[in-house]
This record gives C-alpha cells, sequence and structure tokens, in this order.
C-alpha cells in the first residue's frame, strides 16, 4: 500500500466511526491536518477516498489538506520553535542543533451537507 492508501484507510476507519451515529446528511469533507514535511499527494488522497469511501454517507464527499508548518525542538535548552526553510538555529539560545518534530496527519474536523 502506498503512504496515500494507509492514510485514507485509517480516515475511513475513523470517518466511519464519527458518522455511524448519524442517521441523515451526508459528508462532504474531512480536512486532514499534516505537517508540510509530509510530502502528501492531495490528488492520490481524494483518488484512493474515492475507491473506498464507497457508503452512500461519503458519496460526492472529498479530503481537503491543510498544511502545518513543522516544528523544531533545540537540544540544548528543549523549547519548540516554528521551522522555515531558513531555520538554522534555535531562536531562543541560538543553539545550533534541533530536532525536527513531526506531526502525523490528523483528522481536524469534517462538514456534512
Ligand atoms: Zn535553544
Amino acid at each position: 500500500m502506498t503512504y496515500e492508501q494507509t492514510l485514507v484507510q485509517r480516515i475511513y476507519e475513523i470517518m466511519k466511526g464519527l458518522l455511524a451515529a448519524k442517521s441523515s446528511g451526508r459528508l462532504r469533507k474531512v480536512i486532514v491536518r499534516c505537517d508540510s514535511m509530509e510530502s502528501v499527494s492531495i490528488a492520490k488522497l481524494n483518488t484512493c477516498w474515492q475507491e473506498i469511501a464507497l457508503e452512500p454517507i461519503f458519496q460526492a464527499s472529498h479530503i481537503e489538506l491543510h498544511n502545518d508548518p513543522p516544528f523544531g525542538q533545540c537540544n540544548l535548552c528543549n523549547q519548540e520553535f516554528e521551522l522555515d526553510e531558513d531555520t538554522a538555529r534555535c531562536p531562543h539560545c541560538h543553539h545550533e542543533q534541533f530536532k525536527i518534530l513531526h506531526e502525523t496527519p490528523t483528522i481536524e474536523t469534517y462538514e456534512m451537507e
């Protein structure tokens, strides 16, 4: 399975659980948040979604991806800070070694028709 397929499978399982109690309405979109270090293809996500999410409640729904900036954590002072492409040192103590904190994709919210 590709990364997108695995991710969509997980989103699908969660959404099925969330929507199981709903007696009416249809899903419009699922908003998934992940950091921009993850190279997720939104086109592939939606192709997989259409193959997996076949129940009527999912009909015509899609996945929307919101990117967050990645965060770093300083090896010296342990402060967390937002990373951009130019970040070379901790903005608090200017130490040059930090680790990148990965945020795994999560469902932020969803909207119904
Ligand atoms: Zn620091």
